[in-house]
């Protein structure tokens, strides 16, 4: 299956605008003057081109930052906000489905109010969306400019019609959906993230392509609104490079919350009779048709690297990796730099967020921070949630490190069976006689909260006896961080040890 770029986002259409406090775009906006010369210029107000922006105006730098469709970017307007936001009703509604199993009792005919869950989640967005906003930044003295943006020289950007001339310059221009190359998809239509949250009725079935962290997020959520979802995933599992054990926890919720799993196989076209669409999937020999009402499509995004004139700067990029960077985040053009989704391999809100305040540290500062010197985390926020941080064991085998892994169920921890949450696991990867802690995959209900503890003892280079004397409060379920590393102090207690040990207790 090939898969094409999609057109550049519009702005989403709204639908409930009385719920919503509006940015101004480039009709309500009157963009400023230029400054003489800035000592950086961005493009794009995501999350990395808004960090790098705020933080180098807070320490004192003229900033110009420009965008050309909604301050916030992909991960405030259609991304991480949305998509959360949503899935936090959603799993209110699954847990009510389920209240019976807590002793508790809720009426058997729970409806779901679909326009109040996106109204609820349009109020949210509006709300974040103004601590982001124009007049927001300019307080802090950044000037702010709506419109596309591109190089003219290798120091300055035209916006607007108008010229801004800079010492650095950064580009944070993010990235866009990726659509497969399904025959017929183009012509019967398709939700991407950029669409999917101005829906006002759910779709009552929804096939989603692709079983990534967009797909299995939304595709779970959409079930427990109420939507008959179908995920199809090429690979033979979901999350395709998490740990095997975590994907197939992943699976197993997936289907028992009633989502039909099509795992190895592979949507190969589409038609439309009526209102409805007809999916052609193919799985090893086995050909199938579902019949859907939406299809939403989550199989990657692309860099946005059009139409910013990089080849008259020297900027080199690739259409599929992006913007071509050195480990400072300096592109080719020695007084350019890249953050974000724009020329990152991980796409994710926070590592745009590290990326962009080493941006402004290298950039402005002669600064000589690392990429490759970061600790970064992720989390897919299903229920259970899968976080990870640092190696893989596959990756940490490819490096020939020697590894031992120290895992504890959540089914052994006491606060995650009082929760009823005991699906999952804490594994954590620990370099062989050491007690250097490798990476750790973290499945359970708050997985995301409890991978936090382990990404500060890999970033400040804490090892297995440093979690093992953290005291927790009693319950938790990250006790089953401590609980492995418990279990990893255990084997440093070898024959020889022990014999002493039992001599010792003996006098
Ligand atoms: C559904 C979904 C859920 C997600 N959930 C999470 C999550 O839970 N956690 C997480 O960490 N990440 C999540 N992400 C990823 C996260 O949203 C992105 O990694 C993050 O938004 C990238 O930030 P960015 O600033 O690099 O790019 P973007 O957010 O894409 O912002 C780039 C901005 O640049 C603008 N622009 C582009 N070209 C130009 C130009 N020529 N001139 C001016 N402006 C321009 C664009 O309009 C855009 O506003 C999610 C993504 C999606 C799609």
């Amino acid at each position: 299956m090939q898969s094409q770029l999609l057109p550049p986002p519009s702005l989403p259409e709204i639908h409930d605008r009385s719920t919503l406090l509006e940015e101004p775009t480039s009709t309500a906006w009157h963009n400023p003057r230029p400054a003489h010369q800035y000592n950086l210029v961005i493009l794009g107000g995501g999350p990395a081109g808004i960090m790098a922006a705020r933080s180098a105006a807070v320490l004192g730098a003229k900033v110009a930052l420009i965008e050309r469709n909604r301050l916030g970017g992909t991960c405030l307007n259609t991304g991480c906000i949305p998509s959360k936001a949503i899935l936090r009703t959603s799993s209110l509604y699954a847990d009510m489905r389920n209240a019976e199993k807590f002793g508790a009792q809720v009426p058997k005919d729970i409806k779901v109010d679909f326009a109040a869950v996106m109204a609820r989640m349009r109020h949210i967005r509006a709300r974040l969306g103004s601590r982001a906003s124009a007049e927001a930044l300019s307080t802090l003295g950044i000037d702010v400019y709506y419109s596309a943006g591109c190089f003219t020289a290798r120091n300055s950007v035209a916006v607007d019609g108008q010229i801004l001339r800079f010492k650095k310059a950064l580009i944070a221009t993010g990235a866009r959906p990726l659509a497969p190359a399904v025959p017929g998809l183009n012509e019967t239509g398709y939700l991407t993230h950029e669409n999917v949250f101005d829906l006002t009725e759910c779709p009552p079935r929804l096939l989603v392509i692709g079983g990534g962290p967009l797909g299995c997020e939304l595709g779970q959520a959409f079930c427990r609104l109420g939507s008959k979802v179908t995920i199809v995933e090429k690979e033979p599992m979901f999350l395709s490079q998490e740990e095997r054990d975590a994907a197939q926890i992943l699976s197993g919720a997936l289907a028992r919350d009633g989502i039909d799993v099509r795992l190895n196989t592979d949507a190969v076209a589409v038609r439309k009779q009526g209102n409805e669409q007809f999916v052609d999937l193919v799985s090893d020999d086995y050909r199938s048709t579902v019949v859907v009402d939406q299809i939403l499509v989550g199989i990657g995004r692309a860099p946005n690297v059009e139409n910013l004139n990089l080849e008259a700067v020297g900027v080199k990029y690739s259409c599929d990796s992006g913007v071509k960077v050195n480990d400072f985040l300096q592109t080719t053009n020695s007084r350019i730099y890249a953050a974000g989704d724009v020329c990152l391999e991980h796409k994710f809100m926070h590592f745009e967020d590290a990326s962009a305040r080493l941006v402004v540290h290298n950039a402005l500062f002669w600064g000589r921070e690392r990429l490759s010197a970061l600790t970064i985390p992720w989390c897919t926020y299903t229920d259970p949630e899968i976080a990870h941080v640092g190696l893989y064991v596959t990756e940490a085998i490819r490096k020939c490190i020697p590894v031992k892994t120290f895992t504890v169920p959540m089914h052994d921890v006491d606060r995650a069976i009082a929760d009823g949450e005991e699906e999952g696991f804490v594994k954590i990867h620990v370099k062989e006689g050491s007690d250097k802690i490798l990476g750790a995959t973290v499945v359970a209900r708050h997985a995301g909260e409890m991978i936090n503890d382990i990404t500060l003892a890999i970033g400040s280079r804490l090892g297995m006896d440093a979690l093992a004397r953290v005291i927790h409060p009693y319950p938790t379920q990250a006790a089953a961080i401590k609980m492995a590393a418990d279990s990893y102090r255990r084997t440093r207690l070898t024959s020889t040890r022990k014999w002493l040990l039992r001599r010792w207790l003996a006098c």
